[in-house]
């Protein structure tokens, strides 16, 4: 037998940090959330979730991560269950049982997931009991990712593409990552601290695992359009300090060679924010880290929230 045969259900609790989830009506302890194998998201990713942050604990923009989690429920035809009003006070439920669990300085990433439900023996999308809806927290990884802020993000293109919107919509959050988790292994294999952009189908590049793509060029500010990509609510964030701050900002395609010439590259996500990219497939992007652009950006972010993100991340750095 496998170790897992002497875990108690208090060792599995402690593991969690004592954590608690609502998981298909009722908030229970996270060892006590199990899903059924039989789940069509654990069988086919037929599922949705989105997920926001804290900063000093405050919970940033729940209403446009619930509202994107309708647009992805709407998209798939899962039927949220609940209303969003509900979600909304429900997650807020959860994070105030959960906060006192983690220190001043920390923050969560906030996450609701919705799956289609339990298969029902028929192959068509039809499940027995409905949906299963779990909304949880998790502690951000801030030692992780500490670097990032530090050093820059060392970006790898690799040769699979992003799921092209004739196939599935890139703007729906599923449960099935598994393009981007592919092209992440590609980048990784040939440099193990890179983050993979991907190419769309057009060889424009697109957006990566968790995070949406911008260069700088000449006090221009390029991301994707957003038709082959997540509407980010970092990206769009930062599309609206960029316009606040009298930069100009573009959608439009940015192919590699865009890229390498660029005088700033950053990533926007919910964890990150913005994050400087210090090199393209191994070609050094701009004088500094963060460019300047970059860290006007990043200042207007800072102000938006009122939390020092970059300092949270800096502050992890071993000594
Ligand atoms: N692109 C993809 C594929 C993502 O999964 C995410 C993260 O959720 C993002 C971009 C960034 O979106 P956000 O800024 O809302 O975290």
């Amino acid at each position: 037998m496998g170790s897992e045969s002497s875990q108690t259900p208090q060792s599995r609790q402690a593991e969690t940090g004592g954590r608690v989830v609502y998981f298909n009506g009722e908030i229970v302890p996270e060892a006590e959330a199990l899903v059924s194998f039989r789940d069509r998201g654990f069988k086919y990713g037929d599922a949705v979730f989105d997920t926001t942050r804290t900063f000093g604990h405050e919970i940033f923009r729940l209403d446009e991560h619930i509202d994107r989690l309708f647009k992805s429920l709407r998209y798939l035809q899962i039927d949220p269950v609940l209303s969003a009003d509900e979600y909304k006070s429900i997650t807020m439920e959860v994070l105030e049982a959960n906060l006192p669990l983690i220190a001043g300085d920390n923050d969560y990433w906030v996450t609701q997931r919705v799956s289609r439900g339990i298969d029902s023996p028929d192959i068509d999308a039809t499940t027995e009991g409905g949906p299963t809806v779990i909304i949880e927290c998790l502690p951000l990884p801030l030692k992780e990712r500490a670097t990032l802020f530090r050093d820059g993000i060392e970006v790898v293109i690799p040769s699979i593409r992003r799921t092209p919107p004739d196939a599935l919509s890139p703007r729906v959050k599923t449960n099935n990552y598994l393009n981007l988790i592919m092209g992440d292994l590609e980048a990784k294999a040939r440099n193990p601290k890179a983050w993979a952009i991907l190419l769309d189908s057009s060889g424009n590049l697109a957006e990566g695992i968790g995070s949406n793509f911008f260069t700088v060029t000449d006090g221009v500010i390029r991301t994707p359009r957003s038709r082959f990509v997540l509407g980010g609510i970092s990206r769009d964030t930062v599309m609206s300090l960029g316009k606040q701050l009298d930069i100009p900002i573009i959608e439009e395609d940015i192919d590699l060679y865009d890229a390498v010439n660029a005088d700033e590259v950053f990533l926007t996500s919910t964890s990150l924010c913005v994050c400087p990219v210090s090199s393209v497939n191994g070609v050094k992007i701009g004088a500094d880290i963060p460019g300047p652009i970059t860290k006007a950006l990043t200042n207007a972010y800072i102000d938006l929230v009122d939390y020092d993100f970059v300092s949270q991340y800096l502050s992890r750095l071993e000594a």
